[in-house]
């Protein structure tokens, strides 16, 4: 497309042209930035939208009835108005980054320009005036959304030594958008990867999980690698480059493993599928060892990944249920069911894993199986064992204590004295009924129950 018939307005939404009417009303300026713009110019929808303003926190308070301080420190208030929430942040341009991690200072700009300037990739740094919408584009982002190119706005070098966490941001915009990112851009990362050290664990970990939600996951992670960030940032995932695997792996661990996040992300497989898929096999380094007849084993890798993703999902501070979740998934990964397994053997998968875990996991299978040879899996893949476990829990529901037919209190009347004796016999019954269920009725347990005690 030619500069002279490029966009130089968008069409602004009714509700943004009333919200933009009260700061008319009050004599100021708004402009839609960030994403929405970007969004609305590449024709895709965003949800959220921002607004930069030369009104300050306060004159933002006063005009409007429902505004929430969420980010004053930062010049920064989120207006309520229809049941939408829209950031309003004064004009800023930002002091040093003396740490390279945050601004020293915010100062207040009096220009949407100046504001535009302190923005990270060109893209980004783009505002619409409201209410009319047109565009004011001092770093030329609509011809590199054009180009579908991620580049930053001024000097790379300059941009990413004032925020190290901007080198992440832009490999994430690569997963999401499949837009190119700038040679110079990528240039300057690799001379200098160590600049995402100072950045906090929770600022890497939003980039982190915008990467692994995205479409292609592999995108940003290879160009992590490339640049030398994912040594620093992932250097367990790392690792698995040039773990060569033997029979029928196509692949080294590494490519393995994205291949296998990026199957569940296309999928729409959730989080922690994802999670588990990229992580995996990542003990097989560690685990690696050579049998009798030269060939590589990685006996025993689940349980040494397991606790690598616990390592690595704690030090990027998520929250441990989403942290237990996807380590159940790597632990439980290797699924060898085979026709033989016995109904109670299939009972007591299910206790062990969780009912509510299984279709996660056999998602994680398809992606696995999918990352072994880079071949669709076949259709019904862990569809007998889904069958297997609907008829072996038709049988029997019974899968924990409090399943039992009996109690603590019915045990204590037929004589058993509440303590260890009693967590064991519990126990006991409850293995006895996962293998036979007849087993589960208040005379049948209370008499292998007596027999038990009398035994222990
Ligand atoms: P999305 O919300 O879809 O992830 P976004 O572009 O809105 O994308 P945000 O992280 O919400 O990204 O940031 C909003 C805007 O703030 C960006 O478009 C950019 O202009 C600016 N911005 C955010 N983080 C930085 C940063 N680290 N350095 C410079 N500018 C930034
Ligand atoms: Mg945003």
């Amino acid at each position: 497309m030619r500069g002279a018939t490029r966009i130089d307005r968008i069409a602004v939404p009714p509700l943004l042209r009333e919200i933009a009417a009260v700061f008319v009303a009050s004599g100021k300026q708004a402009f839609l930035v960030g994403g929405a713009v970007r969004d609305i110019l590449r024709g895709e929808r965003h949800v959220d939208w921002d607004i930069a303003s030369n009104a300050a926190p306060e004159d933002v308070m006063r005009m409007f009835p429902r505004v929430i301080p969420t980010g004053i420190k930062h010049g920064t208030v989120t207006v309520r108005y229809k049941k939408h929430s829209i950031e309003v942040t004064a004009f800023r341009i930002d002091g040093d980054y003396g740490d390279g991690r945050h601004p020293d200072s915010v100062l207040y700009a009096s220009r949407i320009e100046d504001d535009l300037s302190r923005r990270d990739f060109t893209m980004n740094a783009i505002a619409a005036s409201l209410p009319d919408g047109r565009i004011i584009d001092p770093f030329g982002g609509r011809a590199d959304i054009e180009k579908k190119l991620i580049r930053c706005a001024g000097l790379a070098e300059d941009r990413l030594n004032e925020d190290g966490l901007r080198a992440l941001r832009a490999l994430r915009f690569a997963s999401q958008l499949g837009f190119e990112v700038d040679g110079e851009l990528l240039r300057a990362i690799r001379r200098n990867p160590a600049m995402i050290l100072p950045v906090s664990a929770e600022r890497v970990k939003t980039e982190f999980d915008k990467i692994i939600a995205s479409a292609r996951p592999s995108v940003a992670l290879l160009h992590m690698e490339r640049c030398g960030l994912l040594k620093l940032a992932l250097p367990e995932l790392e690792r698995c480059r040039g773990v060569e695997q033997n029979g029928y792996h196509s692949f080294d661990v590494l490519a393995h493993s994205l291949l296998a996040c990026d199957y569940a992300a296309r999928n729409g497989y959730k989080q922690t599928v994802r999670l588990a898929a990229l992580f995996h096999d990542i003990g097989k380094p560690a685990a690696a060892r050579l049998d009798g007849e030269g060939a590589l084993t990685f006996y025993n890798h689940e349980a040494i990944s397991e606790e690598i993703t616990r390592a690595i999902m704690k030090r990027l501070r998520y929250p441990n249920a989403v942290i237990d979740e996807t380590a159940l998934l790597v632990r439980e990964h290797m699924l060898n069911y085979t026709d033989a397994w016995s109904a109670s053997a299939v009972r007591r998968f299910v206790r062990r894993v969780g009912e509510e875990n299984l279709n996660a996991l056999f998602d994680l299978r398809r992606a696995d199986s999918f990352g072994t040879r880079g071949a669709e899996p076949p259709p019904n893949l862990s569809l007998d064992f889904r069958d297997r476990v609907s008829d072996a829990l038709a049988e029997s529901r019974a899968l924990s204590l409090k399943d039992l037919a009996v109690d603590g209190k019915d045990l204590m009347e037929a004589g058993i004295p509440s303590g260890k004796l009693m967590g064991i016999v519990l126990r006991r019954l409850l293995e006895a009924v996962i293998d036979d269920p007849a087993l589960n009725t208040k005379e049948k347990l209370l008499e292998t129950a007596m027999k038990m005690a009398e035994a222990t």
